[in-house]
């Protein structure tokens, strides 16, 4: 694989005939080396049967686990493919114990489904949740956070990168706080693998879930899940099946000893190998160098969409990454979206309920995204300027 960004746009089958696709948050658009793993090895299940295949390409499926474990700065023991990264999440939350009166402390950008799940524990279980502020320039308070720690916090679960908005959240000084206390710390991390960096060691997480399809690039339906081995210790999974476990006598069974208890047998093998090619190209293109490359472009959106009249940039915070998300002046912003996509650019509009607590803060009752990943050239953001500005006229 080329360290030439050019040359990585030209093996993206999406970047062609000029569409402007900017939804790597969303789905990313595949790279040609990732299609191949995935069809050839349909093509193989078709040839020969789908045990038969995963038999032949079993050193390759095997391969994902050490993949994934350097790209986390993992252990390959401490990984786990999943469907998603929201299974990948459920899968260590409803496994986790809680009394009444525990509390989850969580942040104002947690994402809606994880918030959700939340407040089931809540009625079921009798958890009481504390939401960290955010500070007036759209920082999470972390100062704050700490002092909303008590003994009965037993779970600290923020959002490394909302879904929303370009803010990545302070998510090492987060985990030095948990480990000074002792309290079990879950990343959702879904929209920042494969876009930036990520050393579970140095954010000092305990369980982290991520996505296949958003910047890793990957298909879609495929998930990583990191549990640390301390963690796995502690935690039964809440569903078992005979992947996770072995049934070993009439009345005994023992749980798996590795991060793959929290897997069930059945696997969509073709997207947990194209899943492994994706993570290994992200690695050999180099997370720092994709990351800078990222930021670049989505500073210079953002700077362009400062320009041009009637746009608002929302994004908030010292540190922000590839999305970028803005309103339009009288415009709603489906309407927004479907005008920019007969212009050949593609966005997402994000309801404000997918994280409702910083949307209600801001009075934001939707925001269009626009997130860049690195085969985003700057053709694509003129193009999107060039699209809004005629939309603007029409
Ligand atoms: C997309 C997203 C998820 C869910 O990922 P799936 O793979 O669709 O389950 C979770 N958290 C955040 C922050 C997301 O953006």
């Amino acid at each position: 694989m080329s360290n030439d960004f050019d040359a990585l746009r030209l093996m993206t089958p999406g970047g062609d005939d000029g569409y402007a696709h900017f939804n790597a948050a969303g789905a990313a658009l595949m790279d040609q080396s990732v299609l191949n793993v995935l069809t050839e090895h349909q093509q193989l299940e078709a040839r020969i049967g789908g045990y038969e295949a995963a038999r032949q390409a079993r050193d390759a499926i095997e391969s994902f686990y050490p993949t994934f474990a350097r790209l986390l700065n993992a252990a390959p023991d401490e990984i786990a493919f999943m469907e998603n990264a929201t299974r990948a999440w459920q899968a260590v939350f409803y496994s986790l114990a809680f009394k009444p009166g525990d509390r989850i402390l969580t942040c104002e950008n947690e994402y809606a489904s994880n918030y959700i799940a939340y407040l089931q524990r809540a009625r079921r279980d009798g958890v009481e949740i504390d939401v960290a502020p955010t500070t007036d320039t759209g920082d999470m308070d972390v100062a704050a956070l700490e002092a909303m720690v008590n003994d009965r916090t037993r779970l600290i679960s923020i959002t490394h990168v909302p879904t929303s908005s370009g803010s990545v959240a302070p998510a090492a000084e987060i985990g030095a706080v948990a480990k000074k206390y002792g309290v079990p710390y879950l990343l959702d991390a879904c929209q920042s693998v494969g876009q930036m960096p990520i050393d579970v060691a140095a954010i000092g997480c305990d369980m982290l879930s991520a996505t296949g399809r958003k910047y890793l690039r990957g298909p879609r339906a495929t998930g990583v899940l990191y549990v640390s081995r301390a963690m796995q210790a502690t935690l039964e999974p809440y569903v078992l099946d005979l992947h996770s476990a072995e049934w070993t006598a009439r009345a005994e069974y023992d749980v798996r000893n590795d991060a793959r208890r929290f897997e069930n047998w059945e696997q969509n093998i073709a997207g947990k190998l194209a899943l492994a090619r994706a993570g290994e190209n992200a690695a050999k293109i180099g997370l720092d160098r994709l990351y800078d490359r990222i930021q670049d472009l989505a500073a210079t959106l953002r700077a362009a969409l400062r320009r041009t009249p009637g746009v608002e940039v929302l994004d908030r915070g010292a540190a922000l990454c590839g999305i970028v998300a803005f309103n339009v002046d009288g415009w709603a912003g489906e309407a927004v979206r479907a005008a920019l996509f007969e212009r050949g650019v593609a966005v997402s509009v994000i309801d404000g309920w997918n994280t409702r607590i910083d949307a209600e803060r801001r009075g934001l009752n939707e925001v269009v995204r626009a997130s860049v990943h690195y085969y985003t050239n700057e053709a694509d953001i003129e193009k999107l300027i060039a699209a809004l500005r005629g939309l603007m006229r029409s």
